[in-house]
């Protein structure tokens, strides 16, 4: 990978960051709001956001992983097996940490439980409104959750 393309994707991983950071600031005064819906409801939201918010969380840290590999120059490298992760991958799945032969290999061997839940989950937000940065962020989130490889 040339080094634009590395500062492509480190503007990248630097606007996801943002953009993960400011959902989750939005996000909190939601936890307040006990008045006008009933307390199981509330606790159901409660239970909605706690989980959102360890999926962002997590996806943070797999941000400044990323970050901290395009700095030290190990950005886009096969985890498994030392290889460049194909780019157009990388295009997809900014945070994979893959190539796709590992990815395959490793979902063939343990991934059958996996890939039915990330199907599962896929398609369906959290709150009904979905504006596309959230859309992105969390089809991102459910390709993380989905990962075997953190
Ligand atoms: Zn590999």
């Amino acid at each position: 990978m040339n080094a634009e393309m590395m500062k492509q994707f480190e503007n990248l991983f630097i606007e996801l960051k943002k953009s993960t950071l400011n959902e989750m600031k939005m996000e909190t005064p939601s936890l307040e709001k006990g008045d006008e819906i009933d307390l199981s409801q509330e606790d159901r939201q409660r239970e909605l956001d706690l989980k959102l918010l360890a999926r962002q969380n997590f996806m943070l840290k797999k941000i400044d992983n990323a970050l901290f590999q395009i700095k030290n120059g190990t950005f886009g490298i096969c985890h498994e097996c030392d290889g460049e992760i194909e780019i157009n991958r990388l295009r997809a799945r900014p945070v994979a940490t893959q190539c796709i032969a590992c990815k395959e290999e490793s979902e063939r061997g343990e991934g059958h439980m996996m890939y039915e839940k990330r199907s599962h989950t896929q398609g369906k937000s959290l709150h009904g409104n979905v504006i596309p940065l959230r859309a992105h962020a969390e089809d991102l989130a459910s390709v993380l959750t989905g990962n075997s490889d953190y």
